[in-house]
Parts: C-alpha cells; sequence; structure tokens
C-alpha cells in the first residue's frame, strides 16, 4: 500500500492489473483518481500500449486505435465508416490543415508508421495507405496537373516526397506561363511564381519548415510547356513534434499571433543538418531525374488528357462564337 501511494494513477492501475489478488486488495481507488484527469487516462493508455503491438495511443479520441482501421482515422477515408462517430483526431486534422501537407494521411497513421517502424523496421504496408505511387492526372484552372507522392520512415523521420507536373489544357504550344500560372504551394510559406520561372534547376530549401523543392521546365512538341515541381518534406518524428507542426497553416498563424502580442521567444531552429529530406530519400542535384514521373504509361496519359481537354475548349469556343 506504501508503495501505491508513492507511484502516479496510472502506474498504480497498471500494477494492480498484474494481479487478481492485489486488484482485490487495492480497491478502485486509482481508478477512480484516472477517470477523473485526461492527462493520465492517456499516460495509462501509453503504458498499456506498449504490450499492444498493433495499437497506438490517440491523444484527441483518448483511446487506443488499431493499425488494420487505419484508413477510418483520415480525413479522406474516414466517412467510409459513417456507422460509427467521426474520430476527433479526425476532426483534429482539419482544425490543424495537416490537408497542406497531404490529403492521404494524418496524425494517427503518421503515428502508426513511426511505431510499425521502430517495431521491426519495414512498415510498408502502412506507408502504402499513406502513399500515392500511381499517378493522378487532375484539372486544376487553366492546367493539367499529374502528380504522385510517396513516403517513407528514414532513421526514425517520415519523409515524404511529391512529384507534380502541369502543362496547359487550353494550348498544346505555350512557351511561357507568364500569366494563369498554376497555383502551386510548396509549403505553407512558399508558393510557385511566375518569378521563379527562369530560375536555374537546382534543390532549394524553405527556411521556416524542413521542406526542399526543386522546380524543373521541359518543352514536348505538339504538347507545350510542362513544369515539374518537386517537394520532399521532413515531417519528423511524430505529429506531436514541432518538426511537423512547422509545417500546418494553424501552427505558423498561432506564432504570429504569439510574435504580433510579443510573447514569442525565439524562432524553432529549422535546420540543424546538412543533409536535408531530398538527400535522405536518396536524390541529389546530380542524379535527380526531374522528369521521371512522366513514365512509358504516365506520360501518355497526361497528353491524353490534354488532347480531350483542348477538343473540349475548341468546342466551347466554337459553340460561343455561334452564339
Ligand atoms: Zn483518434
Ligand atoms: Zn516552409
Amino acid at each position: 500500500m506504501y508503495i501505491m501511494g508513492l507511484l502516479p494513477a496510472e502506474s498504480a492501475v497498471v500494477f494492480s492489473l498484474s494481479c487478481m489478488h492485489l486488484k482485490c486488495l487495492l480497491g478502485t481507488k486509482h481508478f477512480i483518481e484516472l477517470a477523473s484527469s485526461p492527462e493520465h487516462t492517456l499516460a495509462l493508455l501509453e503504458l498499456l500500449a506498449l504490450d499492444l503491438p498493433n495499437q497506438v495511443v490517440c491523444s484527441a479520441c483518448k483511446r487506443l486505435h488499431d493499425m488494420k482501421n487505419i484508413r477510418r482515422y483520415n480525413s479522406a477515408t474516414a466517412h467510409q465508416y459513417s456507422s460509427f462517430r467521426f474520430p476527433k483526431c479526425v476532426s483534429r486534422d482539419r482544425d490543424n490543415e495537416t490537408f497542406a501537407v497531404t490529403s492521404l494521411f494524418g496524425a494517427t497513421a503518421f503515428k502508426m508508421a513511426i511505431k510499425r517502424y521502430h517495431q521491426q523496421s519495414d512498415c510498408t504496408e502502412i506507408l502504402k495507405v499513406m502513399s500515392s505511387k500511381a499517378a493522378k492526372t487532375t484539372e486544376r484552372e487553366e492546367y493539367l496537373r499529374q502528380s504522385r507522392e510517396e513516403c517513407r520512415v528514414i532513421q526514425g523521420s517520415l519523409i515524404q516526397r511529391k512529384q507534380s507536373v502541369y502543362i496547359s489544357r487550353i494550348s498544346s504550344t505555350a512557351t511561357s506561363m507568364n500569366y494563369d500560372t498554376p497555383s502551386a504551394m510548396i509549403c505553407g510559406h512558399i508558393r510557385f511564381t511566375p518569378s521563379q520561372h527562369n530560375a536555374s534547376s537546382a534543390i532549394k530549401r524553405c527556411h521556416k519548415c524542413r521542406t526542399e523543392y526543386r522546380v524543373d521546365f521541359k518543352y514536348y512538341d505538339g504538347h507545350g510547356l510542362a513544369i515539374f515541381i518537386t517537394t520532399w518534406k521532413d515531417l519528423g518524428t511524430g505529429p506531436d513534434t514541432e518538426v511537423w507542426k512547422q509545417h500546418l497553416p494553424s501552427y505558423f498563424l498561432s506564432r504570429l499571433r504569439a510574435r504580433i502580442l510579443g510573447q514569442l521567444q525565439a524562432d524553432v531552429e529549422v535546420w540543424s543538418k546538412d543533409g536535408g529530406p531530398a538527400f535522405a530519400f536518396g536524390n541529389s542535384n546530380h542524379d535527380y531525374r526531374f522528369d521521371e514521373l512522366l513514365t512509358v504509361s504516365n506520360k501518355p496519359e497526361l497528353f491524353r488528357f490534354q488532347k480531350r481537354s483542348l477538343a473540349k475548349a475548341k468546342h466551347r469556343h466554337y459553340t460561343m462564337t455561334t452564339l
């Protein structure tokens, strides 16, 4: 009883759970104490999760989440589970605007990938859900965008690479993009702008988050100018870290507010090592093929899409002029 009095509530509960006789002897005092404290509840879940390899603790829902339900905790796929209540962690991801980084996963999946990595280094199955290796082609303003993204855990940090290519969907001979530029956010701090059109191809860094990026251009006869944008992001070792939060719009808005109110002591260091996420991913200025996205199957699909869009635009133009 004396030892129990020295333990935090969560440890006392775990101790009493270790033996039926002890549980009867110690009663429910520590359970009641624990139930009234969200911090102690989370601490208990963290202790239990140590022995549960497929479960992670969710601080928003204050529950354990099973890795096999990973899609339930992502805002893009949570609606498939409409018979259940919408998880609080998904709402929190929306409030934090995690879609600025990706729509494929949120904080819970991030935690699952890191836990699996520390258990067996191979977290391929979870990373597959968090990646879209097959390219998707979509319309964006006056442009067509083809893109794909991939996540890897490297030395305990989640690294994401996103590759996109833009071509015009209203002209097959565009040679410049000085207007109607496709709006592409490289990170929460940098937006692709026309002034970058003549920039040299090299990997650059944002100094407010761990994002590296590269912008390249290539002209395709019969299709016009294509813009290639690649981003590599070091998302950190977990969703509770500053490194992850630096990528979220909600975080830099709160820091901006704190700065205005004079409550911000100092900026958090962003880059403390030489090798950035591009290097960790195995890419460098010397050997990165910026157009590798346009594989033998992706390229014809993008150009087919453009042909259809051009035909539609031509038809619209003809209808307008004959009215
Ligand atoms: Zn949750
Ligand atoms: Zn940034």
